[in-house]
């Protein structure tokens, strides 16, 4: 493989001009690095290091480009950025780390290349090109990180153990590098994160939940929540899906696995829509189950108000992993709330009235709600498959019709309180609230089309019958 190839942008002439009128080694190291390597869309974020002071080559770099670009100095960690263009670069000098037991941030003096590399946290992340006039190009791999690359295998440079122990966010960036690379993580690797696990409560949740994230963006998730499970960070990180785990039996009668259920039903979404939201709420949409389960002898195994416990669950979920309690959780909220009420439609027959309500309650989410709900048809009877997938087909039409003709998405009532008081010489009153909820009943249940005149004539007809008389 030709190198040079990888710097083919203008910058790294530039970088490497500059290091050497500074007369410090640089490289190209990481992510860049690999991704190259793996012919993956271009990385747009490079890592430079210089065998020396990197901030300031970032400041040499940035004044010998034409458009002299700021240098962003992040001094807690020593390093320098500037944007060009669209690239991001991280300038750092080489440096060496240790690690004491209670935190994840090393002590760190100057370094060689070497002790630089060696503190990457794995062989395929450890690769550096150099920027050096005497070997341009020239890979420099020292744990052989091509060869992992080949054998699609996630290892650690050094003593797995001791990566995993020193800076535990490692393990989860094992597991979602295994996600997004669809790599294995090799064996000892798997049995120091195992050991481990319990090392990762002195990650702040910020980064485990951006490691999350990173996870569920993948084309199949569930092969990191597999690996999470496997390595029982995910009894750690989100006990309620590891609490869906298992199948019980009572009288010859079973449920479904539904933390498995829950696994395939993300990446069916995943095959979907790239909403992080919309994912999120798959993996949540059944975590009420667990605490909702009973059996009962006449209808066996049952989880009756799952979806309303499971909502509630969410905002503790988000509130303990300091996720912003915003709208994007409300949305989650929402469809987990929601997640059985398309699927209770499309086991029996559609009517307009249910899919005015449908679309009364999920109003503008209401296609992210079936699209979850098609991807939660997890059935492997093939008849069944068949049957839920076009009562959905159904509904989606019946939606599109009912809204054409009724305008139920963002329901505004056809009659406001301001006309019942007006009509009936009325002040704020129990009777308005009883007259706009019998008027919104009706529309929905398709008694009357949703238009003013119809509307009038019911609430007329309501007075009457709550007594009260027209004014002129
Ligand atoms: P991506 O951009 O997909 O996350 P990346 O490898 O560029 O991939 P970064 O988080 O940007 O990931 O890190 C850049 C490089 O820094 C990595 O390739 C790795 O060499 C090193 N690195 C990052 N985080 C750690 C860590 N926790 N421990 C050791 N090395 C790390």
């Amino acid at each position: 493989m030709d190198y040079k190839q990888a710097l083919n942008h203008p910058i790294f002439k530039t970088i490497s001009q500059s290091a050497e009128s500074l007369d410090v080694d640089a490289y190209v190291i990481g992510g860049f690095v690999r991704d190259f390597i793996l012919n993956r869309n271009n990385s747009k974020d490079v890592d430079i290091v210089a065998v020396g002071d990197g901030i300031q080559l970032a400041k040499q770099v940035a004044v010998n480009l034409p458009n002299k670009p700021k240098v962003q100095i992040f001094k807690t960690y020593g390093t320098a950025m500037i944007r060009h263009h669209d690239l991001e670069i991280e300038f750092v000098g080489a440096r060496k780390e240790s690690y004491t037991k209670e935190s994840r941030n090393p002590a760190v003096e100057n370094g060689t290349l070497e002790d630089d590399q060696n503190r990457r946290d794995f062989t395929i992340n450890a690769m550096a090109l150099s920027l050096n006039p005497s070997n341009y190009g020239e890979l420099v791999d020292p744990f052989n990180g091509l060869g992992d690359l080949e054998l699609k295998t996630i290892r650690t440079p050094l003593n797995p153990n001791t990566t995993y122990s020193d800076d535990p966010l490692r393990m989860l960036r094992a597991i979602r590098f295994a996600t997004q690379l669809h790599f294995k993580i090799e064996a000892q690797s798997l049995h120091a994160i195992t050991k481990n696990k319990h090392r990762i409560n002195i990650i702040s949740k910020e980064r485990i939940v951006s490691e999350l994230h990173k996870i569920l963006e993948c084309d199949k998730p569930s092969k990191g929540f597999l690996l999470l499970e496997q390595t029982r960070l995910l009894d750690i990180i989100l006990p309620e899906l590891t609490a869906l785990k298992g199948i019980d039996e009572i009288e010859g009668q079973r449920h479904k696995d539904n933390f498995y259920h829950t696994l395939e039903v993300v990446d069916n979404i995943s095959n979907q829509t790239n909403n992080l939201w919309l994912r999120w709420a798959a993996l949540l949409h059944d975590i009420g189950k667990a605490p909702t389960k009973k059996f009962n002898k006449k209808a066996g195994w049952t989880f009756h108000g799952h979806e309303f416990e499971g909502s509630k669950m969410v905002y503790r979920l988000f509130k303990r992993l300091k996720m912003p309690l915003n709208d994007k959780m409300k949305f989650v909220q929402k469809m987990v709330l929601m997640s059985s009420r398309p699927i209770i439609l499309a086991e029996d027959r559609v009517t307009d009235s249910a899919v005015r309500r449908l679309v009364f309650d999920a109003g503008d989410y209401v296609d992210d709600l079936m699209t979850l709900c098609e991807a939660d048809i997890t059935t492997k009877n093939p008849k069944k498959f068949k049957k839920y997938h076009n009562n959905f087909k159904i509904v989606r039409e019946k939606i599109v019709e009912v809204e054409e003709r009724d305008h139920i998405r963002n329901f505004q009532p056809p009659i406001s309180g301001e006309d019942i008081m007006k009509t009936f010489g009325l002040k704020p009153s129990r009777e308005i609230g009883i007259i706009k909820e019998t008027i919104k009943e009706a529309i929905l249940e398709g008694d009357i089309p949703n238009q003013y005149d119809a509307a009038f004539q019911l609430m007329l007809k309501t007075g009457k019958r709550l007594g009260l008389k027209v004014v002129d």
